[in-house]
């Protein structure tokens, strides 16, 4: 299984809470961007790819004939005919039922929507461009242009939120034709906005795990299966392409910032989109390739993400060695005798109880 992510870097404003990699009010660059996205796709002629994730920033904001266009230069080069899942994230001000058509008609399946939250105050104080009218109306159009798989983004513990706000959040979500949730919870990250002027109104680490677990709940409860730490799908609308990531399978990513695992070898484009738009084959960041240890450590704990279908031992020692699995295995038994996973014969799963705080899970496997 291969993957293939597409960022683009636009945004037509910053959010006040996000440290992603994209830039505000710079569309006037897109037209060089696309050229050098074809350039940077060019080296990888040839290459098939089973799922396809157009991600941002806002890829909304590229319109119905840029997206075209992308696609067209993508499809030109890139094995992207047997797509099992293709998406593209939008905006709800900028998912026009122009782009949402034009989305449809170049192959891409899924959509997902950055609603983040049905109340306008809560959308306002963050710095969100739309309203809940917006959201729902996205919802509504994306449906109605045959996307069958819609996935919302949803955060917990935006300022000013309350039990009740994010319930009805939640209630309208379920209701409408979203058939996927992803809920992230709210962190104050250096270089924000929230960071320079923390607003009021912020939940205490305690009032937010209890708004997730509520979160958490009301979605069970709505037919929606927790199947990772941060990520809700009615039955078989789980995303594949995060599937094949969270299963440490190999991906391809385009574009500044954008970080790939392919033939073994971990590499990232560095986070600038000038640079990029003079040498996109030039601005490679990060790169390793690692040793198997590492390898394992990290595919476990991402495989521990997946809470239903967990990491599942014998599956490593197959393809690693049993030797090699011996060191990880005994963290694990650590960690289970601790009551921080819980284990079935050779498959580990994260307890309910360790979902808000996997990072203590993960930070001992790893050291
Ligand atoms: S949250 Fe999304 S829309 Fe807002 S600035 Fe970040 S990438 Fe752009």
């Amino acid at each position: 299984m291969q993957g293939l992510y597409v960022h683009i870097p636009f945004c037509v404003r910053k959010c006040y809470y996000c440290d992603f990699y994209s830039e505000g009010g710079k569309l006037h660059l897109l037209d060089d961007y696309l050229k050098a996205l074809l350039t940077e796709a060019e080296q990888y002629r040839g290459l098939t790819f089973d799922t396809l994730y157009i991600g941002g920033g806002t890829p909304s904001i590229l319109g119905a004939a840029a997206l075209e266009q992308m696609m067209r230069g993508l499809s030109g080069c890139l094995g992207l005919s047997d797509l099992e899942e293709a998406t593209i994230e939008a905006n709800p001000d900028t998912a026009s039922s122009e782009f949402l058509r034009a989305a449809a008609a170049s192959g891409i399946s899924r959509l997902s929507i950055g609603v983040q939250s049905l109340n306008d105050d809560e959308l306002t104080r963050s710095g969100r461009l739309h309203n809940a009218t917006q959201a729902l109306k996205a919802i509504d159009m994306a449906s109605g242009c045959g996307f069958d798989d819609i996935s919302a983004d949803i955060i917990v513990g935006l300022p000013g939120q309350t039990t009740k706000s994010l319930e009805n959040t939640l209630c309208s979500l379920s209701h409408s034709a979203v058939t996927h949730i992803s809920a992230y919870c709210l962190s104050i990250e250096q270089g924000t906005e929230f960071a320079r002027h923390p607003p009021s109104g912020l939940t205490t680490d305690e009032e937010q795990a209890e708004l997730f677990e509520l979160a958490a709940r009301y979605l069970k409860e709505n037919g929606f299966v927790h199947y990772e730490i941060s990520n809700f799908a009615l039955p078989g609308r789980e995303c594949r392409h995060n599937l094949n990531y969270w299963r440490g399978g190999e991906y391809l990513g385009l574009g500044p910032g954008a970080a790939s695992h392919l033939r073994g070898r971990r590499f990232k484009n560095a986070p600038d989109l000038q640079k990029y738009i003079v040498g996109p084959l030039a601005d490679e960041c990060e790169s390793e390739t690692l040793d198997v240890e590492s390898k394992l450590a990290e595919e476990a704990m991402l495989r521990l993400r997946l809470l239903e279908e967990g990491l599942d031992i014998a599956e490593l020692e197959e393809r690693y060695g049993r030797n090699n699995v011996g060191r990880l295995l005994a963290r694990l038994t650590k960690l289970t005798d601790a009551g921080m996973l819980v284990r079935e014969g050779k498959r580990y799963r994260l307890p309910p109880a360790m979902v808000m705080v996997s990072n203590r899970v993960f930070t001992e496997i790893i050291n």
